[in-house]
């Protein structure tokens, strides 16, 4: 007999056998057909033509995630539904991520290739009480649900400043317009009720393990547990002055020194600000349509007296400011920008103290770079986001947080890239590539910590928190079988 017919044989024994490593379903394939028959059909989306496998593949802030095609998604709608999903799928020893708001622009934060996908979406409910004036929400609500659900009890939470973000922004920090007064949207947790990576679910606060309450105030989602429901302190909404200041770029120095100045000296906590300066692919011909500065300006209250009058004092294009809801508030970019921005989008970030002029030098290092890849991109943004001393001291007030913010002020700079999808083998790992590299090239402060809801995962941000040993502590505590280190993506803890 040939070795060709051996083989032959060899392969239709196997294939006749029930244990075949043919036939052997996949683990992802093996967890799906679990969760189908424990959880049921109408929580599991196994088909990719199915309306709901579409929108949960579909919806993702950077594109390129939409391109990852997990083996199946399950909805949860309680925490016991994302116990017995965590259970199966650390049997099955698959690959597996959890999704909320899909804007962490990082690979496989918040989605999988070949495994199982655990949408929140459905978990939407919401409540307030107005004896304790604590708001009570699931995580599959999207900022501006919230902002819209608390608006009426003239309250709102603290969240993201655009409306469509979802609610992992807390899980990273969380900066907010309201930030200045009550710290990150973190701070604000009274408690949480979370899904270990065992399948318990247990409560987080700060008496019941408060270590756990820590690492989950700031310290990055999908690292210790999955959060299932939290328990805010809500905070007044009543009409807040706001809108946007558009500048050419000529005022480009006006308006950093006027950012700068506002960092230092601003004394007002009801006020805020956030500084982006826009540029297209187009060419630069000289006629200043290619590049654009927009002032986001938000004061909690009708009257900012003189605020932002170093702003409104630099000859601008136009000002939106106006009086309006906090739903409104968080409802204020340029419509165009926000259809321009929906594309395979990276996030980097920089930190800087405000006594040096690295966040000067980070702005122009941008500018150059943008101005010399003309053509390679659809779009790119460099921010500031000013970190004010009352912002510092709210969030120690509260018993800080997995930061543990050094005092402001100082600035979060962030860095976006919209390149196109890659089509046709026609890539932008190229100009990508680049990007990172201007940006670490970059000066920085190292010693404050990077933004982690803006960070790319290749700037190891947890790393630069001056809890990292802790939080690595918390990890193997509560994750000490490494389940969600070695099978979900994310912060790195080694
Ligand atoms: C247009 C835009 C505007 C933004 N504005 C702000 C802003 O104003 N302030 C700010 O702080 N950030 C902002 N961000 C950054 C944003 O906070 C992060 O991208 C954040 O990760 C998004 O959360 P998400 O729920 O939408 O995303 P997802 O990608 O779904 O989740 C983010 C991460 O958290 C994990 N996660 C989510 N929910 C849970 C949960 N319940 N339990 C465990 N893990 C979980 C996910 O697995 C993932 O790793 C913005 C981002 C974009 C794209």
């Amino acid at each position: 007999m040939s070795f060709i017919s051996l083989s032959l044989l060899a392969g239709l024994f196997a294939y006749l056998s029930p244990t075949n490593a043919l036939t052997a379903p996949s683990p992802a394939t093996s967890a799906c057909s679990v969760l189908t028959s424990s959880l049921g059909a109408k929580k599991v989306a196994s088909s990719r033509l199915s309306l709901e496998y579409i929108s949960s593949k579909q919806d993702y802030w950077n594109a390129r995630q939409s391109s990852y095609k997990p083996t199946c998604v399950i909805y949860p709608e309680a925490a016991e539904d994302v116990s017995v999903a965590l259970k199966a799928i650390n049997a099955a020893g698959t690959r597996f991520a959890i999704k909320a708001g899909g804007h962490n622009t990082n690979d496989f934060f918040s989605s999988v290739d070949d495994g199982v996908l655990i949408d929140l979406g459905y978990m939407t409910a919401k409540s307030y009480d107005e004896s304790t004036t604590l708001a009570t929400y699931e995580p599959g609500n999207r900022w501006g649900d919230l902002y819209n659900f608390y608006q009426p009890y003239g309250r709102t939470v603290m969240g993201g400043r655009l409306n469509g973000v979802g609610s992992g922004l807390a899980l990273g920090g969380g900066l907010s317009y309201l930030s200045p007064q009550y710290g990150m949207a973190c701070d604000s947790f009274r408690e949480l009720e979370v899904v270990l990576p065992s399948g318990e679910i247990v409560t987080a606060s700060n008496t019941s393990n408060p270590d756990l309450f820590l690492g989950l105030r700031g310290g990055g989602g999908n690292a210790y547990g999955v959060v299932t429901k939290y328990t805010v302190q809500s905070r007044p909404a009543g009409k807040f002055f706001a809108g946007n200041i558009v500048y050419l770029f000529q005022h480009t120095d006006a308006v950093v020194d006027a950012v700068r100045d506002f960092t230092l000296y601003n004394l007002d906590p009801k006020a805020s600000v956030m500084a982006t300066y826009e540029t297209l692919t187009t060419p630069d011909l000289n006629l200043n349509l290619d590049e654009v500065i927009i002032l986001f300006v938000v004061y909690d209250g009708e009257d900012p007296g003189t605020a932002f009058a170093n702003f409104t004092s630099i000859p601008n294009l136009v000002d939106t400011s106006s009086l309006r809801t906090y739903p409104q508030v968080t409802d204020m970019p340029v419509p165009l920008l926000a259809q321009l921005t929906r594309a395979d989008n990276i996030f980097r970030m920089g930190v800087h103290h405000i006594e040096t002029d690295t966040y000067k030098t980070a702005l122009k290092n941008w500018r150059a770079w943008a101005s010399a890849n003309k053509g390679q991109y659809t779009y790119t943004s460099f921010n500031l986001y000013p970190v004010a001393k009352s912002l510092t001291d709210a969030s120690k007030a509260q018993g800080g947080n997995a930061l543990q913010m050094p005092d402001g002020p100082w600035l979060w700079s962030n860095y976006v890239l919209s390149t196109p999808p890659d089509l046709l083998n026609v890539t932008y790992e190229k100009v990508q590539a680049s990007f990172r590299d201007m940006v670490a090239a970059t000066p920085m402060a190292t010693d404050l910590p990077l933004f982690l809801n803006e960070a790319a995962k290749d700037q190891n941000a947890l790393a630069t928190f001056s809890t990292y040993s802790e939080l690595q502590k918390i990890k193997r505590k509560y994750d000490p079988d490494g389940f969600f280190e070695t099978k979900t993506g994310g912060w790195s803890f080694a």
